[in-house]
């Protein structure tokens, strides 16, 4: 019996005329639902079935960032037209964190930083104010090479606010309407379509709020079916040119791209 990828690639066919930049992916790791790991094959063949041009990988199950980034990088130069390597950074170590991440951006040629927590027991403990002072140092790489900050969680209106030439996307966003909100006023902050709790309200709902221009489609595949965000996206009452720019144009403006 073919496991939930081979499902996936094999019973749905998407081939429209969008130009589709997953901003959220996995590799390496654990699929719910599938026996294998998830590889890098397995995110290309999903991508061709669904018709994703380009996709963003990141590493953060892994619990070593040094080997999580190496890893990414590993994917990406087997797939250099199709992927972008994310740096990964620790909300409880971003100190020792800046140098790897610079090296990852200038010399690895990563497009973009995540800060997180690692899956493991530092997760269950909040960041303390020293450590995530070395988070400003991170923004300021960001800065530095405009490169977009994805967040999973731990960034607050005031931090946005502070670095509004950083552009933010908080992962998870559209599961959490009220905090979604506080965020209303802070331009340079973006929600990927990564959520467990979707309903189909949430796009038309989300455009009203931030227009179009500040939702990126991004899955969290493997650990979330890629055809929930983007069947989600495809049926929202929606113009079509808010379609195209959440399902692709948005992150490539994000990542410097050239659409097409
Ligand atoms: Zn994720």
């Amino acid at each position: 019996m073919p496991g939930t990828w081979e499902n996936i690639k094999q019973g749905f066919h998407f081939r429209g005329d969008y130009f589709i930049v997953d901003a959220h992916c996995h590799v390496d790791c654990p699929a719910v639902a599938s026996p294998k790991p998830f590889g890098v094959q397995d995110l290309i063949g999903v991508m061709d079935s669904l018709g994703i041009e380009r996709a963003c990988v990141n590493l953060s199950h892994f619990p070593d960032y040094a080997q999580a980034n190496e890893r990414a990088m590993a994917s990406v130069r087997q797939y250099p037209k199709r992927l972008f390597g994310i740096a990964v950074a620790s909300v409880y170590a971003p100190h020792s964190d800046v140098d790897r991440v610079r090296r990852c951006i200038e010399e690895l040629g990563m497009r973009g930083i995540k800060v997180t927590a690692r899956w493991d027991s530092e997760s269950l403990m909040p960041p303390v104010s020293s450590q995530t002072a070395g988070l400003e140092e991170i923004y300021q790489l960001a800065m530095r090479w405009n490169c977009p900050v994805i967040c999973h969680g731990y960034l607050t209106p005031s931090i946005a606010r502070r670095y509004r030439d950083v552009q933010f996307i908080l992962t998870h966003a559209l599961e959490d309407w009220a905090s979604a909100e506080s965020y209303r006023k802070c331009e340079n902050v973006h929600f990927d379509t990564s959520a467990s709790f979707f309903p189909r309200a949430s796009i038309a709902h989300f455009v009203k709020l931030f227009g179009a221009q500040r939702i990126v489609f991004g899955s969290d595949m493997p650990l979330i079916d890629p055809r929930v965000p983007l069947g989600v996206i495809l049926s929202a009452g929606i113009s079509e040119h808010d379609k195209e720019r959440i399902l692709g144009l948005n992150m490539a403006r994000l990542l410097g791209l050239e659409a097409g």
